[in-house]
């Protein structure tokens, strides 16, 4: 009970501090996001002098930390600006040369916050519901991007940041609803044992009145029968008295009873108040273990997701550090993955995307750690495995997925991996680590694909 008490409140902090760090993983990406809206801006000034002025208001608003979604607005009224613009020099430029159709007709640095929005949106783990319409934005990020389109999507970004910080605060909040409550019960708790206490007085002061009038009553009763008198007198003297005991007796016994009822209805009030919490708690926890399996869990390929691997590396080296206990990292990239979303649709993509994260999951050991890192990228641990054993590993990975047979709506799609591996190296951190892997993928990209590079 005391363990599983325990256990409850350090999950409780862990999930508060897991949303803590989110929030300003967020805020980073916020920054971003203001960054990018300038450059956006900057860009603009450059190719439409004429829209200087509405530049201008934009630049004030980001300087002032206008909230997202107003610098979302501003960007949306700048592309409408730059659709009017191109409209009017159309049949002018038409004239001279042919109509160009570049991705961004006289901005070439244009591409640049496309290309910060699509890393900075990879980068932010969101929740089920809104990594549905992050998946949507970054394949509209993928495509030839025109300066019109470029804002209603960085637009679109602004608003997912947003309704995920929403989110991470609603959370935050039920969870701290309920540690109001639960402290609630316990001072409540508090006063019932003060209660008890006063009550366990009461009792012992009025045990204590009835001996003292019992005593003096019997006192009264022996003074008597030591003179006698007559003897009516003494009968009549003595029924007093007797009668006198019983009354006492009986109003001790009535605020007894009174007492007793009283604490009865105490403790009944306090077990219902506590079987009340115990059911909330049950429940508070099970939405804990959920939100921790969301945290941690990519909805889409349900492997670990990118935060659980940050973590669990962070664990890896440290052990590594405490007990010389080596690891291995391999950074597995799906070759040409763009062309099986541009000929057969991001569905066919989505389902590639699965197999392979099944495919991997499948043929790693037990004590390995599978995580999707981020678009159709994969990261694998290897606990207590030196770099060549886990370059090793990494072929048969590769091996498995190019053997593996592929297929979307009767097509059958060719999907092979890329991938680099690396051991760990004495003064290696989680970003060295990781680079000399992903230096090790761009080699073997490089080298033509479908193939492992060790570093
Ligand atoms: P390379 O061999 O050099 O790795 O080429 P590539 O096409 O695989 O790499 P690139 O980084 O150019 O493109 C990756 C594509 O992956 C772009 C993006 O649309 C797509 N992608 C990222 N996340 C998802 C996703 O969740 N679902 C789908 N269907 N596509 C995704
Ligand atoms: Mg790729
Ligand atoms: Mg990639």
């Amino acid at each position: 009970m005391a363990e599983s008490k325990t256990d409850w409140r350090k999950r409780y902090l862990d999930t508060l501090r897991e949303l803590e760090d989110r929030e300003k993983h967020l805020d980073a990406a916020d920054e971003l996001l203001r960054q990018t809206i300038n450059r956006f801006g900057l860009a603009v000034a450059d190719s439409y002098p004429r829209l200087e002025g509405d530049v201008r208001a934009l630049r004030d608003a980001a300087r002032k930390e206008a909230p997202l979604e107003e610098l979302g607005r501003y960007v949306q009224g700048i592309s409408q600006g730059i659709l009017e613009e191109e409209a009017h020099r159309a049949p002018e430029e038409e004239a001279h040369e042919p109509p160009a159709q570049p991705e961004l007709p006289g901005a070439p640095d244009l591409p640049g916050p496309a290309r910060a929005l699509a890393r900075l949106m990879e980068s932010v783990v969101f929740t089920d519901e809104l990594e549905e319409d992050k998946s949507d934005l970054l394949e509209a990020l993928a495509g030839p991007v025109h300066t019109d389109d470029l804002g209603t999507l960085i637009e679109r970004g602004a608003r997912l940041v947003n309704r995920m910080r929403r989110q991470l605060q609603q959370e935050k909040y039920e969870l701290s609803g309920f540690l109001g409550q639960l402290t609630g019960a316990l001072s409540e708790l508090d006063r019932f044992l003060d209660q008890d206490c006063e009550s366990l007085e009461e009792a012992r002061a009025s045990g204590q009145a009835l001996r003292e009038a019992v005593s003096g009553d019997t006192d009264r009763l022996q003074a008597q029968l030591a003179d006698p008198g007559d003897i009516e007198r003494l009968e009549a003297a003595v029924r007093h008295h007797v009668e006198r005991i019983r009354q006492h007796m009986e109003e001790h016994h009535e605020r007894e009873r009174d007492r007793l009822e009283a604490a009865e209805s105490r403790n009944r009030q306090l077990r219902e108040r506590l079987e009340h919490m115990e059911s909330e708690s049950e429940e508070l926890r099970e939405t804990l273990r959920q939100s921790q399996i969301r945290l941690l869990r990519d909805p889409l390929t349900e492997i670990h997701n990118r935060l659980a691997f940050d973590e669990r590396l962070r664990q890896e080296l440290a052990r590594w550090k405490r007990t010389g206990s080596p690891f291995s990292l391999a950074v597995i990239d799906i070759d040409h993955f763009k062309r099986i979303n541009d000929e057969y649709g991001h569905k066919a993509g989505d389902k590639a995307l699965r197999i392979v994260a099944r495919q991997l999951a499948g043929s790693v050991r037990e004590t390995d750690f599978l995580a999707r890192y981020g678009g159709e990228e994969f990261v694998l641990l290897m606990p207590e495995t030196p770099a060549e054993a886990a370059e090793g590993v990494a072929e048969k990975l590769r091996q498995g997925i190019a053997d593996t047979a592929f297929r979307y709506a009767r097509n059958p799609l060719a999907v092979t991996v890329s991938c680099g591996v690396t051991g760990i190296q004495p003064e290696d951190d989680e970003e060295s680590v990781f680079a000399r892997a992903d230096e090790a993928l761009y080699a073997a990209k490089g080298a033509g694909r479908n193939r492992v590079i060790a570093a």
